[in-house]
């Protein structure tokens, strides 16, 4: 009697709950709709242009070498002539020092002194370096001394310098904005989330002469339908390549807790029980197909090895992998 009691206290709980977040994530959706209906976007005046650019994959799940550390999270560098930004700044999942991004940068040459720029896409834990970091609102590097050089740091939301790796303050910047000669970040596009809430993320959009723009993506939550329409009423040139995280974790995920998938639940701006769907992937590889882009390569940080099959069948010859330590040069 006694356990039954306490079964349907606990059933009651949970649907109230629940019931609770269905309705902030109605609220919520529709206001991350009318923000994104309200933006006024025009065309950048001179975003100028790259000669040569390469991207890095320093953190990601998968890789070919064994002295590699993998993990699900994102560290890219970007280098674009000869400016190296870092888009975000790894997971470090189990609180590491020197972290997976430290000893994968040492293991590839690569030092922080190298560093030009460093770019938060958003402040989700596999970007900025840790749980406790997303809860603090800051980053890190590692969990423990690194002393970052004093450049920018840019990122959609206030996150405040890093309490183990001392250095610059970030700088907000959430409007489209050219950073360097051909470097632009594309402006925030807000989408609410199930249990993540309101999420403002950011990309990167490279204008590389001859060519075209090349995106590096983060997690992808503002959606790739959303970030091709803002890429294009940027600029007038054509979407070159597609590189980094779109965010289907469609059977299967890259952080589960016993049956349950942390990504699909997470990331996803509709119920749990509809969720992240294959008409989702299907949706996504219709619109990149568009706009025909040269090279297409899917972060598996936040994807299935489902959709990335998905994605290699769609795309054929175009599509890159994403591995840690595998550059890929544009
Ligand atoms: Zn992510
Ligand atoms: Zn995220």
């Amino acid at each position: 009697m006694i356990a039954l009691y306490i079964f349907l206290v606990l059933t009651a709980f949970i649907a109230l709950i629940l019931a609770k977040k269905i309705l902030q994530l109605k609220k919520g959706k529709k206001l991350a709709d009318a923000q994104v209906a309200g933006m006024k976007i025009s065309k950048l005046a001179s975003p100028g242009t790259v000669k040569a650019l390469s991207i890095l994959p320093l953190i990601d799940y998968y890789t070919d070498n064994a002295d590699l550390k993998t993990e699900p999270g994102v560290s890219y560098l970007v280098s674009a002539d000869a400016t190296n930004i870092l888009l975000d700044v790894g997971f470090n999942k189990k609180k590491e020092h020197p972290s997976p991004l430290l000893q994968n940068m040492k293991t590839l040459g690569i030092s922080e002194s190298d560093l030009d720029m460093i770019f938060i896409s958003h402040p989700h834990l596999d970007h900025l370096g840790g749980m406790t970091e997303q809860k603090e609102k800051t980053f890190s590097f590692s969990k423990g001394p690194v002393s970052l050089p004093n450049i920018p740091v840019y990122s959609p939301v206030k996150i405040s310098a890093s309490r183990w790796n001392p250095g610059p303050e970030t700088k907000v910047i959430t409007d489209p904005a050219v950073l360097k000669e051909g470097i632009v970040s594309i402006g925030v596009i807000p989408r609410f989330l199930f249990l993540m809430g309101h999420t403002l993320e950011n990309a990167l959009a490279i204008n590389v002469e001859g060519k075209g723009i090349v995106l590096v993506i983060g997690c992808g939550h503002q959606t790739i339908e959303r970030i091709i329409e803002r890429t294009r009423a940027l600029f007038d040139e054509p979407i070159y390549a597609i590189i980094g995280g779109l965010h289907y974790p469609v059977h299967g995920g890259r952080i589960m807790i016993g049956p349950i998938n942390i990504q699909r639940l997470v990331g996803s701006d509709r119920p749990p029980w509809v969720s992240i769907r294959e008409s989702d992937v299907q949706s996504a590889i219709a619109a990149i197909k568009s706009v025909s882009p040269k090279i297409v390569a899917l972060s598996p940080h936040d994807s299935s090895d489902w959709c990335i099959d998905q994605f290699k069948q769609a795309f054929g010859d175009t599509y890159v992998d994403v591995k840690v330590g595998q550059k890929i040069v544009i």
